[in-house]
């Protein structure tokens, strides 16, 4: 999954950025609202965290602009503000939730779990396709034949691209912007790596190639 953060102070934007990084995300870090438009412009996101204090154009502002623009992208404000009155203008002005710094990193991606599947329309921690299970938590996936089948980082990022929306097709270029952020050098055959490591864990039959146009899992059964 691939997260946009929009935070102007550097020892927060950097602490993270790490976190999202441990937690298996792909994280782009801007600093003021202007790129982060811009970036929301190009790129696909699966989440926004968007500080509220930030130079030029205010976080406020910025949370308009993307909702004027039709975008709706799960977001999440950070925020050291907390009048009553902030906390409702993000609200109403279409954040999905708030966090107050100083914040524990662990709280911040429990809350983004928490976002990620009220938006995919799930109560529970867990994706799946009747085939394979994913749990977001433990990152373990499951089969009918094993269950608690340990995953890479990796591994977990591009099944977890590919439950979210089951019966669809990722390209590779697709599954690349999904995987890796800004500066993260990936090497050409990445993803097919990735695939072939999925199918010998999971069994070959869960991850469909679809020739010339990517792969997919298929629908809910
Ligand atoms: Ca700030």
């Amino acid at each position: 999954m691939r997260i946009l953060l929009v935070e102007d102070d550097p020892m927060i934007g950097d602490a993270i950025q790490r976190a999202l990084s441990d937690a298996s995300y792909a994280a782009d870090w801007v600093k003021n609202g202007l790129t982060g438009l811009a970036a929301l412009d190009t790129q696909h996101y699966d989440l926004v965290l968007l500080d509220l204090g930030l130079p030029g154009k205010d976080g406020l502002e910025i949370l308009t602009s993307i909702r004027a623009g039709g975008n709706p992208v799960p977001l999440l404000i950070i925020t050291a503000r907390d009048s009553l009155d902030d906390r409702l203008r993000g609200l109403d002005g279409g954040a999905d939730d708030y966090l107050l710094k100083p914040f524990d990193m662990a709280e911040l991606l429990a809350r983004m779990r928490a976002v990620l599947r009220r938006k995919g329309g799930s109560a529970l921690p867990l994706l799946g396709n009747g085939v394979v299970s994913l749990d977001l938590l433990s990152k373990e996936a499951s089969t009918e034949e094993h269950s608690g089948i340990a995953l890479s980082s990796r591994e977990f990022a591009l099944l977890q691209a590919l439950l979210i929306r089951p019966g669809a097709i990722l390209s590779r270029s697709e599954l690349e912007d999904r995987l890796y952020g800004w500066g993260n050098e990936v090497e050409s055959n990445a993803i097919e790596f990735l695939i072939h490591a999925l199918r010998r864990k999971l069994g070959s039959h869960v991850i469909k190639n679809v020739r010339g146009m990517g792969w997919m899992v298929s629908k809910n059964v």
